[in-house]
């Protein structure tokens, strides 16, 4: 009963490790997920098929297949205000209304979210 504990963790460490792509891929937000779910599952014994697997998690990551625009994605809805001046919602941290342009002057300083000039 004494080597039921480390083959347990054993066991979760291998899988781990046999999982690795498919992990890196998830937390990547990999494109393709289940497509590499699937070749680390039934090639990844293989170790041309791991290192495959892996490649791939590595290289192909989405951009914005969402359709969000770059600007809004590190904004929550948490984070933003009505702009004082034309009353558009926008980031508390932002020095300029990217609206208007008018100046916001609450909210912490010093934090770009983001680049914007407007057009005159
Ligand atoms: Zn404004």
């Amino acid at each position: 009963m004494e080597y039921v504990l480390p083959a347990i963790l054993f066991l979760i460490f291998v899988a781990a490790v046999y999982f690795l792509p498919w992990i890196i891929a998830y937390y990547r937000r990999h494109s393709n997920l289940l497509a590499l779910f699937l070749l680390n599952l039934f090639l990844g014994w293989t170790i041309l098929g791991w290192i495959a697997a892996l490649v791939w998690a590595a290289m192909k990551v989405p951009k914005l297949e969402l359709g969000v625009p770059l600007t809004n994605l590190p904004t929550q809805e948490a984070e933003r205000m009505p702009c004082p001046s034309c009353g558009e919602s926008i980031s508390v941290a932002a020095k300029k209304c990217r609206f208007c342009s008018g100046e916001v002057n609450s909210g912490p300083s010093g934090v770009e979210q983001w680049q914007f000039r407007p057009k005159k």
